[in-house]
């Protein structure tokens, strides 16, 4: 393939705020190089095997790679064949210098294409609950740069003029120069009661957000110890947020949440916490790997029509057995002959998505014992060959219940759960930094945290900040160390786990509030 560049918008900070073809380019990308703004997780949209160059340039220009030299490396890449993801914060045309970069690869007879992002201009007023246009107030409204070098309130800018034009104003990049700004605006004949606002690290769940009357908002600002990167917005709109501002009613605005789940299905909680007004920190404690000795689950696939039934009882379980069919080059398709129970509805959408056909599914709680009631209502076990294949592990009462119905139980391992290795020292980092949840998704999980942090700190961790456990068998598991768990969530998903969260933060907000 001939290489490319894409010039691309990563949006203005929320990673949901990312494009759909924003995130496909990067999910394509052979080398990805990006600004100081861009939000980690949306690294991660890039292959394991992608070249990652960070050549962050701070507003000043002080630090990170110089211009030409980013359009070097930009150019010798696409050169060598290279598919090029240059990642922007924002949009890259909004003072990205994206223009700039464009007309270098034309010059050198680069391919190129550019992919919008969402603007910070627009959508960090839009998180503080401030419209930049809006019929009763506003008409129009104009993007302004408040850096220009070391000088910033050169005559280049005709602050005044836009005072009197726009009825908008949003200043990017001002900062430090705010209260020059304010002077100029009310200058060029703009009311000093005018409503304005500062937005802090915007569309985030740190975000920070003082509104005053024009006059007195470089003042309020300087109080408040607001930094960059902030939007400036002075006019007539900011009264909305009075109103409108819905961000920060998020149930989980703030709060720092500790993620223990393993990397790809903890990828589900972050997005829906993050949805919340959360700020999720993601610290998989448990990773899953095939079996030392794989002998026993393939021999048992490699003969699967023996079995009259496969058991799951958990989704885990279902992936790695679908993953070891696949190795062995055969399909789900071959369980034909033998019947599929799930123990709960996850596990069953994880096998119907792995492409078998699930008959037995208990209506009540996702337990081994109602699996095994549900089986011997359902069918004969008396002669039964069953397989059952789980976790190293795992548990005994299901093999049991079945073996005492009457069935013959073939109980192999299909992976282990095991502890990453770099787990201890991110999580040490994300202890001290201050967690005011910690979600807890499995016993393994617990034991592994328990393990890492040690009783004493497993047990001071557990009065500081919130233990939220899924379900009543990782709730017990955090109980056995000494911990009183104060959110345990009733179903065995994701989002009820979410919602108990919900509950139990917006009770404490409101016996604070009243
Ligand atoms: N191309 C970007 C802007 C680049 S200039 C865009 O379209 O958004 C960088 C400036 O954008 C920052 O100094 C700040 O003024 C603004 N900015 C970007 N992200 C922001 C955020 N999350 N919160 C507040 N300001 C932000």
């Amino acid at each position: 393939m001939k290489g490319r560049v894409v010039l691309v918008g990563g949006g203005p900070g929320d990673p949901d705020l990312l494009t759909v073809r924003a995130a496909r380019e990067i999910a394509r990308a052979e080398v990805l190089l990006y600004d100081a703004l861009i939000d980690p997780t949306l690294l991660e949209f890039a292959p394991p095997a992608c070249e990652r160059i960070d050549v962050g340039k701070r507003g000043d220009g002080s630090s990170g790679f110089p211009q030409d030299q980013i359009a070097e490396l930009m150019i010798s890449r696409a050169r060598e064949g290279r598919y090029v993801v240059r990642l922007k914060g924002g949009d890259p045309f909004v003072f990205g210098r994206g223009g700039e970069e464009m007309s270098a690869l034309a010059a050198a007879g680069v391919p190129f294409e550019v992919v919008p992002g969402i603007t910070s201009a627009i959508a960090v007023p839009a998180y503080a609950g401030i419209p930049v246009t809006d019929r009763r107030f506003s008409s129009s409204f104009a993007v302004v740069t408040g850096h220009r070098g070391k000088k910033p309130l050169d005559d280049r800018t005709d602050w005044e003029g836009l005072a009197r034009s726009a009825e908008t104003l949003i200043v990017l990049m001002g900062t430090t120069w705010l209260a020059d700004i304010v002077d100029r605006v009310i200058r060029g004949g703009r009311d000093p009661q005018t409503p304005a606002a500062v937005i802090e690290r915007g569309t985030g769940p740190h975000h920070r957000v003082v509104t005053a009357p024009l006059a007195e908002l470089p003042e309020r600002v300087r109080e408040a110890g607001l930094r960059a990167p902030t939007v400036i917005v002075i006019g007539e709109v900011v009264r909305c947020r009075d109103a409108l501002a819905w961000y920060e009613a998020r149930p989980l605005f703030g709060r720092r949440v500790l993620v223990t789940r393993e990397a790809e299905q903890g990828r589900a909680l972050v997005g829906l916490l993050r949805r919340q007004g959360a700020d999720p920190v993601h610290v998989p404690l448990i990773v899953f790997l095939p079996p030392e000795d794989t002998g026993p689950i393939d021999r048992a696939l490699e003969k699967i029509d023996r079995y009259d039934w496969i058991v799951f009882t958990s989704a885990n379980a279902v992936h790695a057995v679908a993953g070891r069919l696949r190795k062995l080059g055969r399909s789900t398709a071959e369980l034909s002959r033998t019947r599929v129970a799930c123990v709960g509805p996850k596990t069953e959408e994880a096998a119907r998505q792995a492409g078998m056909a699930v008959e037995l599914v208990p209506a009540g709680p996702a337990l081994p014992s109602e699996l095994v009631q549900e089986m011997s209502r359902r069918a004969d076990l008396a002669a039964a060959r069953i397989l059952f294949p789980r976790a190293r592990e795992g548990r005994e009462a299901l093999a049991d219940g079945l073996t005492e119905s009457g069935a013959t139980v073939d109980t192999v391992e299909a992976y282990r759960t095991v502890r990453p290795e770099e787990a201890g020292e991110r999580l040490r980092v994300a202890v001290e930094a201050g967690l005011d949840a910690v979600t807890l998704m499995s016993p393994s999980a617990v034991r592994h945290l328990a393990d890492l942090l040690g009783d004493l700190d497993f047990r001071q961790l557990g009065e500081r900040s919130v233990f939220a456990c899924i379900g009543p068998t990782t709730a017990a598991a955090v109980m056995e160390r000494g911990v009183e768990p104060r959110v345990i969530s009733e179903a065995s998903t994701t989002e009820a786990l979410v919602e108990a969260l919900e509950l139990h933060f917006g009770r404490r907000n409101d016996v604070v509030s009243s």
